[in-house]
């Protein structure tokens, strides 16, 4: 691709060589042919150029990106690490209930009801005792189980 600026110039060198009038029939086309070519060449140096550019700024699009899943990702692997799950058998049915230990915390009175029956399993005050002891499924602190 590149060459074809030289192949082009080269022709121009051999026709100016050849001595045709340039106001003649065969001389206005050889030139226009010639002329024509070399915009060819000239405009696809051009894309070339430009298709490098387009290819850098890609490049650089993709990194970027790379780096921005890579911190989402992270993100979400930590606050994963942050969920907490609990777990307990529904003392009715028997059907086991997951919900996030973050009610632990929370101030107002939750109570957790089986999705199956409607038993309430879990409420998040100090007095309650779960028919079940609420284990750990998932968190940073394993539960013990001798006082099972
Ligand atoms: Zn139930």
């Amino acid at each position: 691709m590149r060459d074809l600026k030289s192949r082009v110039a080269y022709l121009q060198g051999l026709s100016a060589g050849m001595n045709i009038e340039s106001d003649s029939k065969e001389g206005r086309i050889l030139n226009g042919i010639i002329e024509v070519l070399d915009e060819f060449a000239q405009s696809l140096k051009e894309m070339e150029a430009a298709q490098d550019q387009l290819e850098d700024y890609l490049e650089s699009i993709d990194e970027d990106l790379f780096h921005l899943e890579e911190g989402i990702y992270n993100e979400a692997e930590d606050s994963g690490e942050d969920e907490d799950y609990l777990e307990v058998d529904c003392p009715r049915c028997g059907e086991v209930v997951c919900f996030d230990s973050d009610i632990l915390e929370d101030d107002d009175t939750v109570e957790v009801t089986c999705p199956n029956c409607d038993e309430v399993v879990f409420i998040n005050d100090d007095t309650y005792q779960a028919a079940d002891e609420p284990e750990h499924i998932r968190g940073r602190l394993p539960q013990e189980e001798d006082d099972i």
